[in-house]
């Protein structure tokens, strides 16, 4: 079971209409899973997601949350 859960990915959701494509949570994030495309941020990476949250806590605008 916890192996499964393991390999389970992360769910990164974006709210499109509160993001300003500061890039404060690409700045943050240690292990580089997003990048700003266009106007708004992106998941480049998913799998190299660790769950830490930093994007979540450090984003200004509420526009990025990260679930299990
Ligand atoms: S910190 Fe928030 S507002 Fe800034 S790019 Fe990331 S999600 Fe968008
Ligand atoms: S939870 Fe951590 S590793 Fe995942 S995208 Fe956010 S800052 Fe990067």
């Amino acid at each position: 079971m916890a192996e499964a859960a393991a390999k389970k990915l992360p769910n990164i959701v974006i709210n499109e209409r509160l993001c300003k494509g500061c890039s404060i949570c690409v700045d943050f994030c240690p292990t580089n899973v997003l990048e700003i495309r266009g106007s708004v941020v992106a998941v480049k990476d998913l799998a190299a997601c660790t769950r830490c949250q930093l994007c979540d806590l450090r984003c200004p605008d509420f526009a990025i949350q990260v679930f299990d």
